[in-house]
């Protein structure tokens, strides 16, 4: 059983299953979950799926999915039960119907019976005289006959909570520090629409409640939704949970970020190659501030780090180049078999394997892979590095690699190459770097003048692989085609 006691940590992830899982739920999962296993509290995974319109099962499947894949688990909620469930919205309508009845019976909501085109002609109303729009309270003391009579056209209520008045509403919020409300601001808001659905509001504080929810962490955009609630706390005779709202997820232009940046949610990320580790590494920088200058966290090392202290109040900026350098830092840890897997639907997606290979073309494919590993930052890059081991053509680099092969010695060069290349028996890394050292006395030139040239004719790249581990993997045939191709290309036929 749970615990009730002050003491017991016990937050909650409620996303409302309304779409592609987005980096910015997936911090606020993070952020809770670290709290809940930093301080032994436990984890609930809530569904909101009040919006009929927008809620899909595929959605919630593809959270639970990208969760699982992120390594973060949940103590209670869907899927898994718990004391407090059901933990899917919809399936407590009973609950909140009963809170909604008390609310009624002491006068704390009341039905509403405006129509939505009244209630946009208020908000034009109130905007066009330079008034904050909200309700303005038509409906808050309607008598029996006025009811009666908007019950004889057919309107059909919602229920509006009876926001008191002259009150001032106080959040002392974890990141924000403390937060100051006033109630006058605030129109009477619905709290169950005319369909008998409650809104996110009021839902939320009586799943809070009722789950034990000591502490919600979650996206700055609901700290203007915090007064609403806790004024419902207050009228509901709930205590409130310590609120924690985490920054805005800014893209490098330092707009919100959008899809307008690129990758938003943690699919597209999973399906680019990004390995859970790096992604979860990342978006616990983003907002939070390590005591240290350490930046490369573990699970564990993060669970262990991390607080609430010291997550920040400016927002968070995500850089693409900073994802990258640290998903690079656990692409770098792999296995061969680890950065295999991790490359197998880039390669297959390529064309350059089908996923069927065994035996001999197999152990070749791993051991291509694994020459890519110091290269990339995740995994659709592979097939960029690993290509010419596939291609028959590529493209130089850039303008200044392709000049690399215009020096005055390099056909010299190129042509020993050619010649020598065939001649090696055992074609191993041994091998090869004992056949650099030839054509170096044959040519009487420098290491450098001879691997470049030799590398860029191969690979189009002047940086990257090891040659002497490229040239056995490639065969001869491939690299003095390779090669011959792009002396040809410069107009130097050999
Ligand atoms: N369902 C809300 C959302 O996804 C939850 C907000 C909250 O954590 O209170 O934004």
């Amino acid at each position: 059983m749970c615990c009730n006691d002050d003491d017991c940590i016990r937050v909650r992830f409620a996303p409302s299953p309304t779409g592609p899982f987005h980096i910015g739920g997936a911090r606020s999962a993070l952020f809770n979950w670290l709290l809940a296993r930093k301080l032994g509290g436990k984890m609930v995974l809530r569904i909101e799926d009040t919006d009929r319109d927008r809620s899909t099962p595929e959605s919630e499947e593809n959270i639970k999915a990208a969760l699982k894949w992120l390594g973060m688990d949940w103590d209670e909620g869907v899927d898994v039960g718990g004391p407090y469930g059901p933990y899917r919205q919809m399936e407590r309508l009973d609950i909140y119907k009963k809170y909604t009845d008390k609310l009624l019976a002491e006068g704390k909501a009341y039905y509403c019976y405006c129509t939505p085109e009244e209630l946009e002609a208020e908000r034009e109303a109130l905007t066009a005289a330079g008034e904050n729009p909200r309700y303005m309270g038509k409906c808050a003391n309607l008598t029996s006959e006025q009811i009666a009579k908007y019950e004889a056209e057919g309107r059909k209520p919602s229920i509006r909570f009876r926001v008191p008045k002259d009150q001032e509403i106080v959040i002392n919020d974890m990141v924000r520090g403390t937060v100051v409300f006033d109630s006058n601001g605030i129109g009477d808001f619905v709290i169950v629409k005319s369909d008998g659905i409650p809104t996110y509001n009021y839902a939320v504080v009586i799943d809070d409640a009722l789950m034990h929810i000591t502490h919600v962490v979650r996206a700055e955009e609901h700290l203007s939704n915090t007064p609403r609630q806790c004024l419902l706390y207050d009228a509901l005779g709930f205590k409130q949970p310590k609120f924690g709202h985490i920054s805005l997820i800014l893209g490098p232009d330092h707009r919100k970020m959008s899809k307008r940046h690129g990758a938003t949610s943690v699919d597209q990320y999973r399906q680019m190659g990004y390995l859970p580790a790096g992604i979860n590494n990342f978006l616990a920088l983003l907002g939070w501030a390590p005591v240290d200058e350490q930046e490369l966290f573990t699970m564990e090392e993060l669970t262990k780090a991390f607080d609430m202290d010291h997550v920040a109040k400016n927002p968070a900026v995500f850089e693409i180049k900073k994802l990258n350098w640290i998903n690079q830092h656990y692409m770098r840890q792999l296995s061969a078999d680890e950065l295999f897997e991790v490359a197998k639907p880039h390669m297959i997606e390529k064309g350059y394997m089908t996923g069927e290979e065994t035996g001999e073309k197999l152990a070749w494919l791993k051991a291509v892979v694994s020459t890519s590993k110091d290269y990339i930052a995740y995994g659709a890059e592979i097939p960029g590095v690993v290509s010419m081991y596939f291609e028959d053509e590529f493209d130089f680099e850039d303008e200044e690699t392709k000049a690399v092969l215009a020096g005055a010695t390099v056909p010299q060069v190129i042509a020993c190459f050619l010649e020598e290349l065939p001649k090696v028996e055992v074609l191993d890394a041994p091998s090869i770097k004992a056949l650099f050292k030839s054509i170096q006395k044959i040519t009487k030139l420098k290491g450098k003048d001879v691997f470049m040239p030799i590398r860029v004719a191969m690979t189009g790249k002047q940086h990257g692989l090891e040659l002497a581990q490229v040239i056995p993997l490639m065969g001869v045939e491939k690299v003095c085609a390779h090669v011959k191709n792009s002396m040809a290309k410069l107009g130097v036929n050999l």
